[in-house]
């Protein structure tokens, strides 16, 4: 019987990787593109940015017919500052970012940006408002140029250049044979991680929407590169909201807000400051568990 059930479970490991997968790879095309794909209400209006809040209120998701991986879960981003998710592997912290340009709807309980319940809202005109920016880079087969601007189609060359420059990519572009000409993808030229995070980055900064949506990479990059990619990633999300699945205590201890998860579930939320104090909380026990400068926080 054990035999027979260990490739059973692995199959099934399996198929839930590439469901995740699939996810991702929807999440890229979906938010960086301008075309509706899926019905939107019957009537539904344009989302209209002012300081983009972004209020979870009990919110309880869960994909498919599965049990929710996400219940009751409530915070707020608040407008131009960084709020980070942290928690286990499986705490829901990948979910909650894709409900926020509506991959998904909630189940019960909704979630509100500046005053607007996003279930009421054309998905496009929402998405437009959003940039992602996800731990594996995409790039698609085109040159550099066009891998940029796929972040905003309509943008100028000076403003993929502008952006470039911004996300600390200028320089290298330039020093490719064909500079901003360079073919990219699998039959281009090979750019290292921190190179292709640099495009992404300036992918996410063309597109100047006052959301960011940002999935910290935990693999690491050598300290030149992962100077640049931090640059970078400070010029994207200044004056923007940013929600961060945090992997680097740098960025938890910058944040504005962080806010614990675990098993689907928000159990706290606060500043490093409030939530370290908290003897016997789950932060603060990670916290201590962690304490290495910089270090990777993969709690
Ligand atoms: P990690 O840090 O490992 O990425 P996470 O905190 O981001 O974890 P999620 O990826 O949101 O957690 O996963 C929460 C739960 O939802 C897990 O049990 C996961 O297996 C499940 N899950 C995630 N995506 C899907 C999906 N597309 N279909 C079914 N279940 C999923």
């Amino acid at each position: 019987l054990l035999l027979a059930y260990e490739p059973a479970k692995r199959l099934a490991k399996l198929q839930v990787q590439m469901e995740r997968a699939a996810v991702n790879a929807q999440m890229i095309y979906e938010i960086l593109d301008t075309q509706p794909h899926q019905r939107d209400k019957q009537g539904a209006g344009s989302f209209e940015a002012s300081n983009a809040r972004i209020e979870f209120r009990n919110v309880t998701f869960g994909y498919g017919d599965n049990p929710p991986v996400l219940r009751n879960v409530s915070f707020v981003a608040e407008g131009g500052k960084t709020t980070a998710l942290v928690g286990p592997s499986g705490a829901g912290k990948s979910t909650v970012i894709t409900l926020v340009p509506r991959f998904y709807d909630p189940m019960e309980g909704e979630i509100v940006i500046d005053g607007q319940n996003i279930a009421d809202v054309t998905k496009t005109s929402l998405r437009q408002h959003i940039a992602y920016v996800s731990q594996q880079p995409y790039l698609f087969e085109g040159t550099i140029r066009d891998n940029i601007r796929y972040g905003r189609p309509e943008a100028t060359d000076g403003e993929v250049e502008e952006a470039a420059r911004l996300a600390n990519a200028h320089d290298f572009i330039l020093a490719q044979p064909l500079g901003y000409d360079t073919p990219v993808g699998e039959n281009g030229v090979t750019l290292s991680g921190g190179q292709r995070q640099r495009l992404s980055i300036a992918r996410a900064l063309v597109r100047n929407a006052p959301i960011l949506l940002l999935d910290e990479a935990t693999s690491a990059l050598d300290t030149e590169s992962e100077a640049l990619v931090q640059q970078a990633l400070d010029a994207a999300m200044a004056g923007r909201t940013v929600i961060v699945i945090a992997h680097r205590l740098s960025t938890v201890v910058n944040a504005d807000k962080i806010i614990v998860m675990q098993a689907g579930q928000v159990v706290e939320q606060g500043t490093h400051e409030s939530l370290a104090q908290q003897s016997g909380g789950l932060y603060a026990r990670l916290n201590n568990l962690q304490a290495a400068p910089n270090g990777p926080i993969s709690i």
